[in-house]
């Protein structure tokens, strides 16, 4: 049940402890996919898989901004410290405890967060306020399960495929051959293990990493099913998972 279209009576019929918490981020996805990119996967993977899942589920209102000053010289990006960032989700995550809803995960869309949300949702965990495990759906399906071979990227035919599945009318197709040739291959700017650059447009002119015309709304299918199969699994594993005393006690 969506929060956000309930009323507090629907709320409070509800018999259950867990709840998801969808959060994304509003960044540049090269010059053919929106903003919005990361807040719209996150949340089409967790309406889907509540809906494949048999009990009942609180879905919080998505987190739109997430920790992304990585892409700020593309504009419209937008961006919180970490700090602010794990305090949000963390008083957000008390604020369903506090209904009874204290298992909850956070489905996540965008890189950026993933340091943040295994911290923040650790401490929640500890604290025993609720049992709280972040999900990102890029980390938790290989392309390669969905029969494409490419890597993740960003912008590039993994995301843009999703997107074009959910949303085709924000996709801009023309725009393809303008990302691929500024984009990038690979995520970063390597030296020995080290990578040198701290953000985006310091190895990629579009923003852009991969080629979003290797992917195709079909792909974005596949991958949307896959992710919510597998979103549905761990929501059923953490809504019966023992927690350890330990992490109940202070
Ligand atoms: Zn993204």
């Amino acid at each position: 049940m969506h929060l956000t279209e309930s009323t507090w009576r629907d709320a409070d019929a509800m018999e259950t402890s867990l709840a998801v918490l969808p959060v994304g981020s509003t960044e540049q996805h090269g010059p053919h996919a929106p903003l919005g990119t990361d807040a719209l996967t996150a949340e089409a993977i967790a309406a889907e898989a509540v809906e494949r899942v048999d009990r009942e589920v609180a879905v919080a209102p998505t987190v739109p901004v997430g920790v992304a000053a990585e892409h700020r010289q593309f504009t419209g990006t937008l961006w919180v410290s970490p700090d602010s960032f794990r305090s949000y989700v963390r008083e957000t995550a008390e604020s369903l405890a506090h209904h009874g809803w204290d298992r909850v995960v956070v489905v996540n869309g965008h890189g950026g967060n993933v340091a943040p949300l295994r911290e923040v949702c650790a401490r929640l965990s500890r604290e025993g306020t609720a049992y709280a495990v972040p999900f990102t759906w890029f980390d938790a399906v290989d392309p390669a399960e969905v029969g494409f071979s490419g890597a993740m990227g960003h912008g590039g035919p993994v995301e843009t495929s999703l997107v074009s599945h959910l949303r085709p009318d924000l996709v801009d197709e023309t725009a393809f051959e303008a990302a691929a040739e500024g984009g990038a291959d690979g995520w970063g700017e390597w030296q020995d293990g080290v990578n040198l650059a701290y953000d985006s447009a310091e190895f990629s002119d579009s923003g852009v990493v991969g080629d979003p015309g290797e992917g195709s709304a079909d792909l974005g299918e596949r991958l949307h099913d896959l992710a919510s199969d597998r979103l549905a699994s761990l929501l059923d594993t953490v809504a019966t998972r023992e927690i350890p005393v330990e992490s109940r006690e202070h």
